[in-house]
């Protein structure tokens, strides 16, 4: 049996939040079996094996919203995607991340269909293995989305929001689908959101041009989320608030964005940051495309070509699409521009997105690693294999 602790760590997690003091880790068999106060002294106190020098330790990062890697789009997942997939979440683990909700992008309800049967294929079929990210449900970004703040999003496939559109979408995967992300405006019926909680589903509003009236009344009927914020919606503005607006002052909801530098401007993320409260209403997304952990170049988007840039991927007429930076990244980012403290930076890609879903944001749950995030060079980060 192997036994030892690492001493002298200060712990993301969330209760006590953020808590500074130093902390020994007791660990058995690559599992924490006990977390206590570095300056108190224990006779069984197992031998040390790493000091952390007051260094943050946390869970690896947790993306809600990516929509492929390695050259794969989510949206074109088959049943013979497995090996891929395998290479994906090794990837995603060496990238710093435990677990994902791979985002299917509006498209045809028959390929939407397709994918989530691929997704539930490589499920049944696959055991959880050390060393790779973990699927933690499929994210469906659409397709009830409002056509006119569609972004990248093909327009031909996009729905009314019906109870039976919802039904026709899942088909048989309801309980593979963690998030879906929806504009309630879009709503022929009332219901739709209700419905999707009942299933347990995690609603987001977003490709929205909600007025603060319709967002309230979507956050009363249960949605919690809102997708990639200030982007593919209204920006704040002092007469119309908006369901941006709605969603910063509701302490229910959980904002995503994207701190690439590209789709908000790093100023308006400090007004995000000031207006919210960061560890519970905020979290980082990658919002990555597929030629993530691929160089910069043109790839295939659907049916249409991106272009890659610096790791900003746009369509032929300039719309971003989104990026190809990973989660990680962001909390780089938000230290290089001194918007936050270390600690709040982490919390946004590791314990944020977990309270988001439900998903137990407790340290002890750690799979076999930790990251370590440097005090010299905040923003970068090692494993601490357990
Ligand atoms: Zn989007």
């Amino acid at each position: 049996m192997s036994r030892y602790r690492l001493t002298n760590a200060r712990l993301l997690r969330p209760e006590p939040k953020n808590d500074p003091s130093p902390q020994d880790l007791w660990i058995e068999d690559r599992e924490i079996v006990a977390i206590v106060p570095s300056i108190q002294t224990f006779t069984d106190a197992p031998p040390i094996k790493l000091d952390l020098d007051g260094d943050w330790l946390s869970l690896g990062g947790m993306d809600l919203q990516i929509n492929g890697a390695l050259g794969l789009a989510f949206p074109e997942v088959t049943i013979d995607s497995g090996e891929k997939i395998i290479e994906i979440n090794q990837f995603l683990w060496t990238q710093g991340v435990d677990a994902y909700c791979p985002t299917i992008l509006t498209a045809a309800v028959s390929q939407i269909q397709t994918a989530l049967a691929g997704f539930d294929t490589f499920k049944s079929q696959s055991n959880p293995r050390p060393n790779q990210a973990t699927i933690a449900g499929i994210h469906l970004e659409g397709p009830f989305l409002n056509p006119a703040k569609r972004g990248a999003h093909p327009k031909e496939h996009i729905l009314p929001l019906t109870i039976d559109n919802l039904k026709r979408v899942l088909g048989d995967y309801a309980n593979l689908v963690k998030i879906i992300t929806l504009a309630p405006e879009m709503a022929a019926e009332t219901g739709a959101i209700e419905y999707l909680k009942s299933l347990g589903i995690t609603v987001s509003l977003g490709h929205s041009l909600a007025t603060a009236q319709q967002a309230n009344h979507a956050f009363t009927s249960g949605a919690t989320l809102v997708t990639h914020a200030f982007n593919a919606m209204p920006s704040l503005h002092h007469r119309t608030p908006g369901l941006l607006g709605s969603a910063i002052v509701n302490p229910n909801v959980t904002c995503g964005f994207i701190a690439d530098g590209q789709h908000i401007a790093p100023l308006m993320i400090d007004i995000l940051l000031r207006a919210s409260d960061y560890d519970r209403g905020l979290f980082l997304v990658s919002d990555a495309l597929s030629p993530l952990g691929l160089p910069d170049g043109h790839y295939p988007w659907d049916s249409r070509t991106i272009e890659v840039t610096h790791g900003t991927a746009r369509l032929p007429d300039g719309t971003l699409s989104g990026t190809t930076l990973g989660l990680l990244v962001g909390v780089q980012n938000l230290m290089n521009w001194g918007l936050c403290d270390l600690e709040q930076a982490i919390a946004m890609a590791t314990i944020t997105p977990r309270i988001a879903i439900q998903a137990d944001s407790n340290i002890n749950t750690a799979q076999g690693r930790l990251l370590r995030w440097s005090k010299s060079q905040p923003g970068t980060w090692q494993q601490i294999i357990l």
